[in-house]
């Protein structure tokens, strides 16, 4: 009998070092998507906010965990169903390294960012919030991190307040601090707006949120695929992102939150894996991470995302910070010359977003031509009409961009804008 190789269960993966330097062309080379034509021009891919592409170290990992690791986790005590249970904690360990969390059981696995937040709202919110309440959230949210609220408040007659930005996208601290009140029972905010790109000050905004014993969320959708992110350092009570925004897989997302409040939660949904024991009389609950997890997990997911998060540790969040960085001041400075064209979002501290709109001419219409040039931005309200309204428009083109984007595709795309112009010229 072969034995059979296992991993201590204590064992956390130490994150990969980072490769010095940062050499555009060979990581493209790990995307094969990019590797294609569209409309007869070589694929400019500018959507990320909306998903990020896959490195080939994530299909592999999917592919490799169907063909090798299969098996329903937790429950079984045959050969495959342990190393199945074994290659799912371990990805758990893994984004709580990512993370910088504590402990591993407090990552819950959940399908995307929408269903962390919805989470928090339906557990941590009907239990603490009541009549008469107040939500606090900033107007540059996400409608996931929005709707969730208003459910929320809609049910236990509750306030959803909502904390002003500047003309800029800049959220206004001291109106936020004015928001902040004995009936604030959570407070809920992007770490960085998908709309606009701004990066919030969020480890301020959680330490005036704490000195009036509130807790947070932070919704890191748009945050974790471009900077390192230290849940125990920001002191967030809550953190939420998805796989499919990080160039994981979709389907699979992460809730971090502290054992304090997780364990005074009640469960979210039920089903299997998430009790102890039932009977008819009485079920009781299983421990932590597992109680906010009913039913079969995305097993492959949370695999395809443990290979997503050692890909960017191999290149190093702040290597990809940087060059992110650089990327985004010369789209900024290439658009900006321009005529006719104003930049939505004008933050002093902004990642990898570039929203925008076109002096008569339709967003779509941008998104259109910006196509047929083998260019693809995203063109609407983003999943944020809040921002929308706030700027006076009714949509935007955004062009996001991802560590695999180049300075040749930003000139690409400064040329199909000024497509856009001649033909509305
Ligand atoms: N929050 C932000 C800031 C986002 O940008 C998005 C998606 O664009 C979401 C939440 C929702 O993410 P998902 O659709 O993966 O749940």
């Amino acid at each position: 009998m072969t034995a059979v190789a296992r991993l201590p269960w204590d064992h956390v993966p130490a994150p990969p070092a980072a490769v010095p330097g940062f050499d555009v062309e060979r990581v493209r080379a790990d995307f094969p998507i990019l590797k294609q034509p569209a409309h007869g021009h070589q694929l400019v891919y500018l959507d990320n906010a909306a998903t990020a592409q896959k490195p080939k170290a994530v299909l592999d990992a999917i592919l490799r965990y169907y063909e090798h690791d299969n098996a329903n986790i937790h429950r079984g005590v045959h050969y495959l169903s342990e190393r199945a249970t074994q290659e799912y904690e371990t990805a758990r360990k893994v984004v709580q390294g990512f993370l910088h969390a504590g402990r591993a059981s407090e990552i819950i696995f959940v399908r995307s960012t929408t269903e962390a937040i919805n989470l928090v709202a339906q557990t941590y919110g009907r239990v603490h919030v009541g009549r008469g309440d107040e939500v606090l959230i900033t107007a540059m949210e996400h409608h996931s991190n929005i709707v969730p609220w208003q459910l929320l408040c809609e049910e236990k007659e509750a306030k959803l307040r909502v904390a002003p930005i500047n003309d800029e996208g800049e959220l206004i601290l001291e109106e936020f601090e004015a928001l902040l009140g004995s009936r604030t029972k959570i407070v809920a905010f992007s770490h960085v707006s998908n709309a606009l790109g701004t990066v919030n000050p969020v480890a301020q905004l959680i330490r005036r949120a704490h000195a009036r014993n509130i807790p947070v969320l932070v919704d890191g959708a748009q945050a974790v695929p471009h900077m390192a992110v230290n849940v125990e350092d920001l002191d967030c009570d809550f953190y939420a992102f998805s796989g499919h925004k990080m160039y994981g897989p979709t389907g699979i997302g992460v809730l971090y939150g502290k054992t304090a409040l997780l364990d005074r939660m009640p469960p979210y949904q039920g089903g299997g894996d998430m009790i102890s024991s039932v009977s008819f009389e009485k079920t009781i609950y299983n421990k932590l991470p597992h109680k906010f997890e009913a039913g079969t997990p995305d097993m492959a997911g949370a695999v395809g995302l443990r290979a997503a998060i050692e890909y960017v540790q191999r290149l190093g969040l702040d290597a990809i910070a940087a060059y992110e960085h650089e990327l985004l001041s010369y789209a900024t400075e290439k658009v900006a010359e321009i005529p006719e064209l104003r930049l939505i979002g004008t933050a002093s501290q902004k990642a990898a977003v570039l929203s925008f709109v076109m002096n008569g001419v339709h967003p779509h219409d941008i998104g259109t031509i910006l196509d047929q040039e083998g260019i693809a931005v995203r063109t609407g309200h983003h999943c944020a009409q809040p921002v929308m309204q706030r700027f006076g428009v009714d949509a935007t083109a955004r062009a996001s961009i991802a560590f695999y984007n180049t300075k040749e595709e930003i000139d690409r795309l400064a040329a199909g804008i000024e497509k856009v112009r001649e033909v509305f010229g």
